[in-house]
C-alpha cells in the first residue's frame, strides 16, 4: 500500500467512527473528495457519505445465493477426501487457493502433500512459503487472509505464525461453527446449497441456514441414470420413462428447493437448442444400451433433456441457476468458449420468457456481455457469486456498472461459492467492502444521490434473494418437512 495514501486516508476517515475505519481500512484508496458531479446535492463531505453507506452496508444481513457447503456434521467427521483433503490449516487452502499456488509453479506433488492428512499440519508451511509472497495478494487468498484474522486472530501466515493459525482452526471447527461463522460473524441470513457430493437434493439439519438448489445437470447431460433412477423405483427403458424420472424430482423436492442448478457450462457453451422428444428418443436408446453417440448427437440429447427439466422447473417456479464464465481449476479453461456464453444465455431467455434466469459468477471475464442481457431481458438475473474472490477490482466495477445499467431487482450480489465455511467470511467481507465501495464511488463521482444509494443497500443485499427464490415460502415447507418426517431427504 502507498504509504502517503494510507495516511491522507487516515486522516480522512478521522472520525467516522470504528465500524467506517473497518470497511475502508480494508478497501482501496478512492482518491478522496468528490469529482465535479452534476447535481451535487446536499452538502456532504465524501468521507461522511463514505461513512453511513459503509455502516449500512456492515450492519445489513446479506443472502448467500451460493455454497457448495458440506453438512456441518460431514465437516466434524474428519479428513474424508476428495471433499475434506485434509483436517487442518491446509484445508482453508483447498478450495480455491490452492490453483492460484499451482499456476504460480508450485509442484502438484508438493500440493498433495500440502493437502494430505498425513504430513504435520506445522511442517505444511515450508511447502507452501516459496510461493505464498506470489499468491497472497489475489482475491483467493485474501478471503483465506480475512478469515484467519477474523477467526484465529491471526494477522499474517509467517512461518511463525503457523501454531497459532493451526491451534484457532482447532478451537474453530467445533460442533456450532456454522452458526457462529455464517450468521454471527458474516451476518449471513441464509445461504443456497448446490450439493457436489452426487445426490440431487439434500435437506440440511439446519433448514433455516443452508437451503439447498435441485442438481439438474445429471438430468440431461449423460444422463447420470445411476444417480437419479434408483431412488425413483421407475425402470427406465425408454425416453418417456426418464421424463417420468425427471417428474418425479420435481414433484418430490420442488417446494422444497429453492432454484435449480446447472454446472454444465464446465463441460459445452449453454447454446441448448429445443429439440423434440422424437428426435432424441433414438439417441437417448443408443445412450441407455452405452452404444457410441457422435457429438452431435449427445448435443441433441442433452440439449432436449436441458429444456424438458428447464421447464419443469419454470412449472415448479423454481429459478435457473446456470454457471458461466470462469473456469474453477488450473491449466485446463478453454477461453474462446466462454466467450459464447452470453451470447448464449441471451438466446435462452428468447426461447423460455417465462423461465427465470439466474446467470452465475458475472460470466467473468465477459461481464459486460452478460450485463448487457440483463439489461435486455426481462428474465435474465445476474448473480456475483464467487465474483468478489475471481476479481474483486472486477466484481466492484460490475457492481457499479449494474447499477446504473440495468434494473437493480436482477442483481444478486453475494455467493461465497465454498466447500468449507472458514473462508466465507472473508469472501462475505471483500463483497461487503466492495459494495460499499462500489455505492460510495457512485455517490462521490455523481452518479447517485447518497438517498438513492443508501435505498439500494436492502435491495440487493436481502430483498431481491427473498423475492426471486421466494424464501419465505421455502422455509416454512422446510421446518414443515423436517418436523413430520415426510420431507426432503435426500434420495
Ligand atoms: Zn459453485
Amino acid at each position: 500500500m502507498n504509504t502517503q495514501k494510507f495516511v491522507s486516508r487516515r486522516a480522512a476517515l478521522k472520525g467516522i467512527g470504528a465500524v467506517g475505519v473497518a470497511v475502508a481500512a480494508l478497501g482501496q484508496s478512492t482518491g478522496g473528495a468528490a469529482t465535479a458531479a452534476p447535481d451535487p446535492g446536499p452538502a456532504l463531505s465524501a468521507s461522511g457519505a463514505r461513512k453511513l453507506i459503509s455502516e449500512r452496508v456492515l450492519q445489513t444481513p446479506l443472502i448467500d445465493t451460493h455454497e457448495h457447503l458440506l453438512e456441518e456434521k460431514e465437516r466434524l467427521q474428519g479428513a474424508s477426501p476428495p471433499w475434506v483433503p485434509c483436517d487442518d490449516w491446509a484445508l482453508l487452502f483447498s478450495h480455491y487457493l490452492d490453483s492460484d499456488f499451482l499456476t504460480a509453479g508450485m509442484p502438484r506433488a508438493d500440493m498433495d502433500r500440502f493437502l494430505s492428512p498425513k504430513v504435520d499440519p506445522l511442517a505444511k508451511w515450508q511447502l507452501i512459503a516459496p510461493y505464498w509472497p506470489a499468491v497472497r495478494n489475489t482475491g483467493y487468498a485474501q478471503a483465506v487472509r480475512i478469515s484467519m484474522r477474523e477467526l484465529y486472530a491471526v494477522e499474517d501466515l509467517t512461518e511463525q505464525s503457523v501454531a497459532a493459525v493451526q491451534s484457532g482452526y482447532e478451537q474453530t471447527r467445533r460442533p456450532g461453527f456454522y452458526q457462529q461463522i455464517l450468521q454471527d460473524r458474516a451476518k449471513i441470513e441464509s445461504c443456497q446449497i448446490n450439493r457436489v457430493m452426487g445426490e440431487p437434493f439434500k435437506q440440511s439439519d439446519m433448514p433455516a441456514l443452508l437451503m439447498y438448489d435441485l442438481g439438474i445437470v445429471g438430468m440431461f447431460a449423460g444422463p447420470d441414470f445411476n444417480q437419479y433412477a434408483p431412488p425413483t423405483g421407475i425402470e427406465v427403458k425408454a425416453l418417456a420413462d426418464w421424463h417420468r424420472v425427471i417428474d418425479w424430482w420435481f414433484d418430490r423436492y420442488a417446494k422444497y428447493a429453492v432454484a435449480v442448478k446447472s454446472q454444465n457450462a464446465y463441460s459445452r457453451d449453454i447454446d441448448y437448442a429445443r429439440v423434440p422428444a422424437e428426435e432424441a428418443e433414438p439417441v437417448f436408446r443408443k445412450t441407455l444400451q452405452k452404444e457410441p453417440v457422435t457429438d452431435a448427437e449427445r448435443k441433441r440429447l442433452e440439449d432436449h433433456l436441458f429444456w424438458y427439466a428447464v421447464d419443469r422447473a419454470t412449472a415448479h417456479n423454481l429459478p435457473v441457476k446456470l454457471h458461466t464464465g470462469y473456469y474453477a481449476g488450473q491449466n485446463s479453461m478453454p477461453l474462446a468458449r466462454l466467450r459464447l456464453n452470453a451470447d448464449s444465455a441471451a438466446e435462452l431467455c428468447r426461447l423460455a420468457p417465462d423461465a427465470q434466469f439466474v446467470f452465475m459468477h458475472i460470466c467473468y471475464p465477459y461481464y459486460e456481455e452478460l450485463l448487457s442481457v440483463a439489461k435486455h431481458w426481462t428474465n435474465a438475473h445476474v448473480d456475483m457469486c464467487w465474483s468478489w474472490i475471481i476479481n474483486p477490482v472486477a466484481a466492484k466495477d460490475y457492481l457499479k456498472k449494474h447499477i446504473v445499467t440495468a434494473p437493480a431487482n436482477k442483481l444478486l450480489p453475494f455467493g461465497g461459492d465454498y466447500l468449507h465455511v472458514e473462508p466465507v467470511l472473508g469472501h462475505a467481507a471483500l463483497a461487503r467492502r466492495g459494495i460499499a465501495q462500489a455505492l460510495s464511488e457512485l455517490v462521490e463521482e455523481g452518479w447517485l444521490k447518497l438517498a438513492d444509494a443508501l435505498d439500494l443497500v436492502d435491495l440487493i443485499m436481502h430483498d431481491n434473494a427473498r423475492r426471486i427464490f421466494r424464501l419465505a415460502q421455502k422455509t416454512d415447507a422446510l421446518r414443515q418437512g423436517s418436523g413430520n418426517g415426510n420431507g426432503a431427504e435426500a434420495g
